[in-house]
Parts: structure tokens; C-alpha cells; sequence
């Protein structure tokens, strides 16, 4: 049975869908208006890894992440660098797609805020005819939060706390409450005639891309309509999990649960059912410029402590970068720095000598099940407790290291080999921590094992010594089995 830590019972619960055997799940994904960092990629890693076990555990899984591609920051930026701010928009989105290819995310489908402008459009209508919008003229179309009595159920704020709710365009002296927020948000200048527009193509009011619409005027959708209405377009008005960083749960996720509540008659337990947080990637702030100089803080642009991912991927391999962000339970901090992300290389590497020698193997007489099985059973119990993914990498380690000896030597027979490669394409399906192909290893450091190789047939072996000392240095470690020397970077 699997179980999850549900954010709005503050409580780890069983999980069963709505439907028997099918998964709808939604997590918000970046506003794209610059590279993302590798505290962003552990919120998608993690989802990834998520959506791929519940597909192991043999549910159907409907994934969609959305993509923010229209906002104040990306409108901001573009004007800057006097460029379109949906093309802007464009630019980095690509990046961020590419980003997630090369970190192996293949689970969710994709969706563009502006894909979706008619369905925004008709949501904001729903919310205005049923009395919980209002429209403050030349400003924006607001939530009127006194409408709903339910506000703050998941967050455990309430409206009056609602000071950073008016973080990026829920900017306005005239609204009714001080925690309402955009759903729609008019030009700051003066728009062309009404009925001009077609609500599939934006026009250009100020550099800033508007959308027409008979009722609600020239606009543009508010942060948080984009998630409701692309949830409900694809699941309806409920489903199952809905995901992000912690940071999302107010003002956003719960203005989610505002809106799709009152669009639908619903409760918000009768929403999402289970909702999910994951916890920062932390950094130390270096610069004395900022606030929290000197100690580790939320990974963010803002305080200057982020490491692209971009950047990263081109520095390790993507086993190792899945391996770091999922060495550490999601409800916990990661802390990051360059020691996490060898001990993370050196963990992938482990398995990859372990998968080499699989391959080299001839096959012996011992078979062996016990292990194995309980590998696997270790496996899905830790990710069956609300995805505990270090200790799932502990069960690898466990199988590793029980039956290391039994490989290295060529004991085990053909179906046990067999048994072992099924199981590491299975955890790999999942947490995608198995790298196909060995690394290469240097030019320099296969001329040392050679002539290691010659000395030791000349029973040399000080010399030898030497030289495995050297190919150490190099940062590799030479092991000697029935298959030969095998050299694994350290
Ligand atoms: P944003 O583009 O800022 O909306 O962020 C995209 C996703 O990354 C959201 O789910 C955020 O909650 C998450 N996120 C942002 N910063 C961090 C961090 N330092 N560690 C983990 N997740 C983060």
C-alpha cells in the first residue's frame, strides 16, 4: 500500500485514486524567463520519479506539468533585452525541455499557459457570473476572497495574511480585500477598441502581449488561472495528486484551491486529494550583498546561490545529478555542494561496475533468488512510504554489496545474472540512476593498466604497485576479477 504526506491533512495517508488503477497528477512547472537552477530540477526529478513508480506499481498515470510562459518577470526581462516577451518566453522554454531530456524526465506532458487563453478566459467568466470575481476597470478582474469561506484550508493562512499574496501582478489600491488576486489583468495603457482582437492571437498593447474577449476585455491571465484552468480542461474539476516546491503552497497552490472550488460548488478536500511539497535544495549564500550572507539558503535567483542545470549536465553525468537530488528525502532539505555531487558520481559508478561485471559474467553453478527478492521488496516498501528514495538507494546498495563478491568471482548461474539485469532495468525505469554505458575511461589511465597487466605476468609486483598507485591518483581505482582488471573512476 502505498502512502503519501498529504499537505492539506498534514497527514501521511493511504493512497487510492478516484479511479481505480488511473492517476491523474499535475505539478507546476517553471515560469520560463531564464535558465532553471538544480533546486527547480529536484521538484521535477522527483515528480518524474513519482509518476514513473506509480506506473511501475502498474497505475495508468496522466501526467501534465505546465509551462508559466506568460508573466510579469518574463515581460520584465524581454523589454530588457528588447526582445518579445513571447518569444523570450519561447527561447527559454526550449532550454528548459532540453534540460529535462538530458536529466532522463520523460513523464510528463507538457502544456503552455497560452495554449490554453480561451479556457482561462471561460474559467474567469464562470467565476464572475457566480458573484466570486469582480472587475476593477483599467486594472484587472480580482478574486473576492471574502466568497470563500473555505480560504486557507491548505496553507493554513488566512486572507488577512495575505501580504504576499500580492507578489507579482495582484498589485491593486482599489481591491476589495487585501488578499485577492488577479485572474485577469488589463494593459496599463490605453487599448485599441474593443472587438478588434481574436482571443487565439495576442496583440501587442505596450510590449506586453494582450488577449481579446468580448466580456472580459483586452487581458492577460493572472499567475495562478493558468493551473485550474489546464487541470480542468484535462482531469475536470478533480483528481488526484497535485504537486511543486514548498514555497508554492501560499499563495499560490492555495488560490488554486479557491478558484477551482468555487468555479466547481466543491470543497477542497473534494479538489486534489493528495498534495505534495518538496523541500529546497539549499546553498550557501556568498555574496554580503544579500540578506543571510555566509549561511545555507533556498537555492534562488534572487539571493545569487544557484547552479543551472544547464551548467551542471554539462559537468556530470545525468545518473549522478538524478542520483544527488534523490539522495535525500523529499520533505528535507538538500544541501548542495560539490562533495554531494562526487559522492553521488562515485554511488552511480558503483553500479555501473556492478552492471559491467553482469555483463562480462559467463555464468557459475550458485543460484540465487534470496537477495534479490528481497532487494525488490526493500525497494518498493521505501518507496511505497511516501517515496523515500534514499532508502530505495539503500536496497540497491544492500544487493550490491551482498552478492558483489559472488559476481566478481563467476559464480552465479545464467538465470540468476538474468534475475539481476531484470531488476536494475526495473529500479532504473524508476529512478533512472543506472547508467547504460560504461564511462570512458582515459587514454592515459588504460596505458597504465596495460602495463600493469606486464608486470604483474612478470610477478613485478612493487612495480605493479606503482602503477596502481598512479591510476589511483588519476582518480580511478583498478579491481581485479575473473574477467581481468576493471577500472572504475573514484
Ligand atoms: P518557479 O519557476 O520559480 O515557479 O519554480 C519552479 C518549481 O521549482 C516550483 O515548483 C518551485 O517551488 C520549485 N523550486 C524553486 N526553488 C527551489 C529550490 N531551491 N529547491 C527546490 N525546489 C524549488
Amino acid at each position: 500500500m502505498i502512502k503519501i504526506q498529504n499537505t492539506l491533512s498534514g497527514q501521511k495517508e493511504e493512497f487510492a485514486p478516484r479511479k481505480e488503477g488511473r492517476v491523474n497528477m499535475f505539478v507546476c512547472g517553471p515560469t520560463v524567463y531564464d535558465y532553471i537552477h538544480i533546486g527547480n530540477a529536484r521538484t521535477f526529478v522527483f515528480f518524474d520519479v513519482v509518476a514513473k513508480y506509480l506506473r511501475y506499481r502498474g497505475y495508468d498515470v496522466n501526467y501534465i506539468q505546465n509551462i508559466t510562459d506568460i508573466d510579469n518577470k518574463i515581460i520584465e526581462r524581454a523589454q530588457k533585452a528588447g526582445v518579445d516577451p513571447l518569444e523570450y518566453a519561447k527561447k527559454y522554454s526550449d532550454i528548459f525541455r532540453e534540460d529535462m531530456k538530458a536529466l532522463d524526465v520523460t513523464s510528463p506532458e507538457y502544456k503552455n499557459a497560452t495554449d490554453h487563453i480561451p479556457e482561462v478566459i471561460k474559467q474567469v467568466q464562470t467565476l464572475l457570473n457566480k458573484g466570486n470575481a469582480y472587475v476593477i476597470e483599467n486594472d484587472g478582474i480580482y478574486f473576492d476572497l471574502s466568497t470563500f469561506p473555505d480560504y486557507g484550508k491548505l496553507s493554513g493562512r488566512t486572507a488577512g495574511m495575505a501580504d504576499d499574496a500580492v507578489s507579482r501582478i495582484d498589485d491593486s489600491d482599489k481591491k476589495r480585500n487585501r488578499g485577492d488576486f488577479a485572474l485577469w489583468k488589463h494593459p496599463n495603457s490605453t487599448p485599441p477598441p474593443n472587438g478588434s482582437g481574436n482571443p487565439n492571437v495576442p496583440i501587442r498593447i505596450n510590449g506586453e502581449p494582450m488577449w481579446w474577449n468580448k466580456d472580459l476585455g483586452w487581458g492577460r491571465p493572472g499567475w495562478h488561472i493558468e493551473d485550474t484552468t489546464i487541470t480542468e480542461k484535462y482531469f475536470g474539476p478533480q483528481y488526484d495528486i497535485h504537486g511543486g516546491g514548498q514555497d508554492l503552497i501560499f499563495p499560490h497552490h492555495e488560490a488554486e484551491v479557491t478558484q477551482q472550488c468555487a468555479a466547481a460548488n466543491i470543497k477542497p478536500k473534494d479538489f486534489v486529494k493528495y498534495w505534495m511539497h518538496v523541500a529546497f535544495v539549499v546553498n550557501s549564500v556568498k555574496s554580503s550583498d544579500y540578506h543571510g550572507a555566509g549561511k545555507k539558503q533556498k537555492m534562488s535567483k534572487s539571493l545569487g546561490n544557484f547552479e543551472t542545470a544547464n551548467e551542471l549536465i554539462k559537468k556530470h553525468p545525468k545518473e549522478a545529478l538524478r542520483f544527488y537530488l534523490l539522495s535525500a528525502h523529499y520533505r528535507s532539505p538538500l544541501d548542495f555542494s560539490e562533495k554531494a555531487l562526487k559522492q553521488a558520481e562515485a554511488g552511480v559508478s558503483r553500479i555501473s561496475e556492478f552492471k559491467h561485471k553482469l555483463e562480462l559474467a559467463k555464468g557459475g553453478k550458485e543460484k540465487e533468488t534470496k537477495n534479490i527478492e528481497k532487494a525488490r521488496k526493500e525497494f518498493s516498501k521505501a518507496m511505497d512510504d511516501d517515496f523515500n528514495t534514499p532508502q530505495a538507494l539503500s536496497s540497491v546498495f544492500d544487493l550490491i554489496r551482498n552478492l558483489n563478491i559472488y559476481i566478481t568471482r563467476d559464480f552465479l548461474d545464467k538465470s540468476s545474472i538474468e534475475s539481476l539485469k531484470v531488476f536494475f532495468a526495473e529500479i532504473d525505469s524508476v529512478l533512472g540512476i543506472v547508467p547504460t554505458k560504461q564511462e570512458k575511461i582515459p587514454d592515459e589511465v588504460l596505458k597504465l593498466v596495460e602495463t600493469r597487466e606486464k608486470l604483474r605476468e612478470e610477478k613485478n609486483w612493487p612495480e605493479a604497485d606503482k602503477i596502481r598507485a598512479q591510476i589511483e591518483d588519476l582518480g580511478y581505482t583498478i579491481e581485479d576479477t575473473v574477467y581481468g582488471p576493471l577500472v572504475v573512476k573514484k
